[in-house]
């Protein structure tokens, strides 16, 4: 089941993908929650009880009727990022900042703000007044399902509900003028989301998915999770030491090679360029920079 918030001749709901995946099936008449951050937090979500929808119902609301929103439009936390989380990712960023590479010896965590996430085919502003490198990233997001602390790795994916595609796009120099990551990476609308949440069910355990980004049908990155220096049983144990998680909490999970940044010269964001980033088994993400 893949999830999806959506506005349909005005008004915003959320749904979920028909079995031929090209018609949203509404859930919010059936659900006491008003969005589905909510379904998710709530408790009141029944994996048995969607699949029913799903497989009574042989129409929807066809996808080119409806305009596609961020799954999470307005997340209740900071996102919780992952830094130099792929090894050739992690090489080209200490290569442009002039720093010799060392591995991590712990997950690099740092997070950032977005009070309001940008959709599929949502833009991105270019800010051309506060920076002239913006960058691209595109990462699997996990989407935490039920509160924990302190959770086993062993335990770790019953606290998942799905994963999403998240463009964590990001102000180079503000990056580094600022010293650390946050600002430059929480400009409105810097977090893009989407297009759906697609239910750990749809996934063996650990996934291994190929991940990309375009820029203007250019391949910039490809890869897989298989590359992640911290797989992600490794990130939700580690990180709820003494943390408490909650459902609707958004991990973003790091980044591999070919941001803007690693080419020599850098190619950065100008505005006209769309941004498109593929994950298998949740879709394609576009966003346009303006
Ligand atoms: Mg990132």
């Amino acid at each position: 089941m893949k999830f999806l918030t959506y506005r349909y001749q005005n008004e915003a709901s959320y749904g979920v993908l028909s079995k031929d995946e090209n018609h949203v099936i509404d859930i919010s008449n059936k659900h006491q929650s008003e969005t589905l951050l909510e379904l998710i937090t709530s408790g009141e979500f029944s994996k048995a009880k969607i699949d029913k929808i799903i497989n009574d119902n042989h129409d929807g609301i066809a996808l080119n009727e409806i305009i596609i929103l961020s799954p999470i439009e307005k997340p209740r936390r900071n996102i919780i990022c992952l830094g130099l989380n792929y090894l050739d990712h992690a090489k080209e960023s200490e290569r442009f900042k002039g720093n010799n590479f060392n591995l991590p010896d712990a997950p690099a965590y740092f997070s950032k703000m977005a009070h309001i996430t940008t959709g599929h085919d949502g833009t991105i502003d270019l800010n051309k007044d506060l920076t002239e490198m913006l960058d691209y990233e595109v990462e699997l997001a996990i989407i935490i399902g039920k509160a924990g602390k302190n959770i086993p790795a062993d335990e770790a994916h019953k606290y998942i509900f799905g994963y999403t595609i998240l463009n964590d796009f990001t102000a180079r120099d503000l990056q580094r003028k600022h010293t650390q990551w946050f600002k430059g990476k929480s400009l409105d609308g810097y977090t893009a989301l989407g297009p759906v949440i697609s239910h750990i069910s749809n996934f063996s355990y650990p996934p291994n998915l190929y991940l990309r980004s375009y820029v203007n049908g250019e391949i910039r990155q490809a890869s897989k999770t298989e590359h992640l220096i911290y797989d992600m049983d490794t990130i939700i144990s580690d990180f709820s030491k003494g943390v408490t998680l909650l459902p609707g909490d958004i991990i973003a999970t790091g980044t591999p090679a070919g941001v803007g940044m690693g080419f020599d010269p850098p190619k950065f964001l100008r505005s006209g360029d769309e941004v498109v980033c593929e994950i298998e088994g949740v879709g394609m993400l576009r966003n346009l920079v303006k």
